[in-house]
């Protein structure tokens, strides 16, 4: 079945002093709340103390990269193996920043995706269109390359443990978000063409949208029948920011 989420995506912030408040109000807030599937992807560093604070409650924690390998000489490289030492669910790959500033290609995010899977992982696949990949035409086609490497690869029915989230890279950051009309064009491109493969795949597929998401614009961007909630980074570092963008999809 498809299953709701709003993860957090923290990137390089936070700290010991900070975190702990972050998590315990967005623990009180969210307690109870069992239709949708609460998650924060947080720096490495941070994840024995997050497991901590975030065990026997209802909001999973996960990591923001993983290597492509198991193990060996690979100097500042974290394992997938490694990440189960910390019970991570999750784990994204492909994310944009990756991509563009650290030179990962779509055939390294595959091998990251593989390697999550592998240990029982599941990865959150971040694909999307630059602005002037948007502004040429070739969005569908970009993303459908991104989606293709990973199939080829680890196969279609690896998105039975997968999640995907669209995230155009000119709304990262920008504080532009695509319009819920947008948005929804690409999720359902996205659906429709997994369900060429495999109809069933695509129906359960969760496919979360991220791009300057905030407490105003959540529940439009929920409404959409194809967006199952979204990849949040700025406002997932504000308790009551990311807790009214939770709220927003469990209504
Ligand atoms: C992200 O980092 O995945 C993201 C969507 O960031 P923001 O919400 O800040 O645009």
């Amino acid at each position: 079945m498809r299953r709701k989420m709003v993860a957090g995506n923290w990137k390089m912030h936070g700290n010991l002093l900070e975190n702990k408040p972050l998590l315990n109000a967005i623990v009180t807030n969210l307690n109870g709340l069992q239709e949708v599937s609460f998650l924060v992807c947080v720096p490495y560093l941070y994840l024995p103390s997050v497991q901590d604070t975030l065990r026997n409650t209802n909001i999973a924690w996960g990591a923001q990269n993983v290597s492509q390998y198991e193990k060996g000489p690979y100097t500042g490289e974290i394992s997938a193996l490694m990440l189960n030492d910390f019970e991570c669910g999750y784990v994204i790959v492909g994310h944009s920043e990756r991509r563009t500033l650290f030179g990962e290609d779509n055939r390294t995010v595959s091998e990251k995706y593989q390697a999550a899977q592998r240990a029982g992982i599941t990865p959150i696949l971040c694909v999307g269109e630059t602005l002037e990949q948007r502004e040429a035409g070739t969005t569908e086609q970009v993303i459908e390359e991104q989606i293709a490497s990973v199939i080829k690869l680890a196969g279609i029915k690896s998105l039975a443990n997968a999640i995907i989230a669209y995230e155009p890279l000119w709304a990262i950051g920008t504080g532009r978000t695509a319009l819920p009309e947008q948005a929804q064009d690409i999720h359902s491109f996205i659906r429709e063409g997994l369900a060429k493969q495999d109809a069933n795949i695509a129906k359960d597929l969760t496919i979360l949208y991220g791009g300057s998401v905030k407490s105003n614009n959540a529940s439009e961007l929920f409404d959409m029948p194809d967006i199952d909630g979204g990849l949040i980074g700025g406002a997932s570092l504000i308790a009551a920011d990311f807790v009214a963008i939770c709220r927003a999809l469990h209504q």
